[in-house]
């Protein structure tokens, strides 16, 4: 245009950055030129990518047409997921066949080969390939796998499933709890309508969106601006509320802090147990028989345990750490294939009958709402002991090496204050034994509860009289105030959602009408009490924008969520503070 028609061009040219000055906003203007006169059409704010995002809206500012609280309201956090995670290459979804749609379980796009099993997800990616893990569900002893997949698909399973809340941990994508999936381990086939799919074959999915294709389709990788670290700057500035991270390995801790972390806010003990040669040390506990065989057992983990939060208060050194105390059921744990079976019988000198009878004995009609959270560190206190031994333990050899280590013990799951104050009783005597037995000073610490069990919210007061904070597990808080099971819920959802009984699934966006009243409520209740009661929330919520804002507005301090949800953290936060100011 600017050849053939230059004055044109030139009138267009100025009339364009008139247009992007006046509504201090990128423009999608539409014109036409008619008998040499130029006429505009159109004009709106332009639709953008979310590296665009970012650019533009950095840009503006640079150029004052924008201030800085503008900046952090124009940009939404949900599309940071772009700026963080692999993307399918725009061209290559041209020709590209969606065979289903599950929940977006954890974002970013991945292609590979299917595989049914963690074993061969780790020896085909070692071998070479990149593969898709295809599971009926996860489970702890997957992890490996899991880590070795580009990416996880599972036809069962809601947003805070295993392998959703896994995924997220690792950053990897996940499609979860996609019904129309029929999966045959044995044939080591699944069947999408009328395509069936085999073991080798390739298959891709986007996280963000929970589409399963068929096929290989290309993918971009995520690429971080100096713009991006710059909007960071500006969230920190202008937020109240901090973001903390969910993570379990120094390698997530890690991240979780250059992304601006500025501590651990949930680690999931139970997720320590599952290499090599813990796991064998965890079953003895379990299939132990009486109180002396678990404290054998115990003794074997505690060197173990010391040693992951060694590292762990390490890579967060002088940031808190919430550490939780052991919170699944049991039986998550033991071995339900004979093979397990028969090497922990030869582990433990035990006939594979004894073996077998206390699998079964452990097997729970309801494990959600069975032996777990605090129930086992009440009924089994020497857990709660190896523990705390664990974690005072490696804090006191970190503090010998010139470190600042600053634990925090969680007890997980209370319904009544006295589930808390008899843990807290068991917490503070091994703890202050360790001090006296290593002849140091004590090393501060604090001890507090998850609330999660809507009693607990409601008798908060009761519960803050000792529990130091509160960190809201809004995964089972959502569970437990809807009764809805939350590795059940694909079943029901897609109906409940299209007859507008929900309008979101409630373990991704927060209820704040009945949920976020508990909560509301609970930090009232226990700030009456204890004026600088500390609260949180590390259910998967504190990742989710909407559900960050309600966070800033009731006043907590913190939210922590999966590391790679920080930046989007980060940025709804500081929208809460500016919006809730
Ligand atoms: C929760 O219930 O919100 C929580 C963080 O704990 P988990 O998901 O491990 O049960
Ligand atoms: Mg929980």
């Amino acid at each position: 245009m600017e050849e053939v028609m230059p004055e044109m061009y030139k009138e267009l040219y100025a009339l364009q950055n008139k247009l992007e000055k006046h509504y201090r906003d990128m423009q999608d203007m539409e014109f036409t030129v008619q008998e040499g006169k130029l006429w505009f059409l159109q004009t709106r704010s332009g639709k953008r990518t979310g590296t665009a995002m970012v650019k533009i809206a950095m840009d503006m500012m640079h150029e004052g047409l924008i201030d800085e609280k503008t900046v952090l309201q124009r940009c939404d956090p949900q599309k940071l997921d772009e700026l963080l995670h692999p993307v399918f290459d725009n061209k290559a979804m041209k020709d590209a066949k969606l065979l289903t749609t599950g929940l977006p379980a954890s974002p970013g796009a991945a292609s590979g080969q299917i595989v049914f099993n963690a074993e061969d997800a780790e020896t085909w990616q070692k071998n070479g390939h990149k593969v898709i893990m295809v599971r009926i569900e996860t489970s702890p002893e997957d992890l490996a796998g899991m880590a070795a997949a580009e990416g996880i698909l599972t036809s069962r399973g809601g947003m805070t499933s295993h392998a959703a809340v896994v995924a997220r941990g690792m950053g990897k994508c996940c499609v979860s709890g996609a019904g129309a999936l029929i999966i045959d381990y044995n044939k080591r086939t699944v069947k999408i309508e009328d395509v069936t799919l085999k073991e080798g074959d390739f298959i891709s999915l986007n996280g963000s969106t929970g589409q399963v294709f068929q096929g290989e389709i290309e993918t971009k990788a995520a690429e971080i601006s100096g713009d991006f670290a710059e909007l960071m700057k500006l969230c920190s500035k202008h937020t109240r509320l901090v973001v903390r991270t969910n993570a379990d390995t120094p390698h997530d801790a890690k991240v979780a802090r250059t992304f601006g972390a500025v501590g651990i806010g949930l680690c999931r003990t139970e997720h320590m147990f599952f290499e090599g040669e813990k796991i064998i040390a965890m079953r003895e506990m379990i299939l132990a028989e009486d109180k002396e065989g678990r404290k054998k057992a115990l003794e074997k983990l505690l060197p173990y345990q010391t040693k992951d939060f060694y590292e762990i208060l390490k890579a967060m050194d002088g940031l808190p750490v919430n550490i939780r105390l052991l919170d699944p059921p049991l039986h998550e744990f033991v071995p339900h294939d004979k093979k397990g079976q028969k090497e922990m019988a030869e582990a433990m000198g035990i006939e594979l009958e004894q073996i077998t009878a206390r699998v079964a004995s452990l097997s729970e009609n309801n494990p959600m709402l069975g032996h777990r959270g605090c129930r086992l560190g009440n009924t089994y206190p020497e857990i709660t002991e190896m523990q705390t031994k664990a974690i005072i333990g490696a804090a006191i050899q970190l503090r010998k090496e010139g470190f600042n280590p600053k634990p925090e013990i969680m007890v997980p799951l209370i319904g009544k204050h006295d589930e808390f104050d008899q843990q807290d009783d068991v917490i503070r005597a091994t703890a202050a034994k360790m001090f006296e037995e290593e002849g140091v000073e004590p090393i501060e610490f604090k001890v507090g509860t998850m609330i999660e069990v809507p009693r607990a919210a409601l008798t908060a007061g009761a519960v803050a009289e000792r529990a130091e904070y509160f960190s809201f597990g809004t995964n089972d808080l959502t569970q437990l105030t809807f009764g809805y099971s939350r590795d059940d819920i694909a079943s029901f959802l897609p109906a409940y959602l299209e007859k507008k009984i929900l309008k979101v699934d409630p373990f991704q966006v927060l209820d704040q009408k009945g949920v976020g009243q508990l909560i509301e409520m609970a930090v009232a209740r226990g700030r009456s009490v204890r004026p600088d009661l500390e609260c949180g929330i590390c259910g998967e919520h504190g990742g989710e924008p909407s559900s960050v804002k309600f966070c800033d507005k009731v006043g907590l301090n913190y939210v922590s969520c999966s590391p790679f949800r920080v930046p989007i953290a980060r940025l709804a936060a500081a929208q809460g503070a500016i919006e809730n100011s």
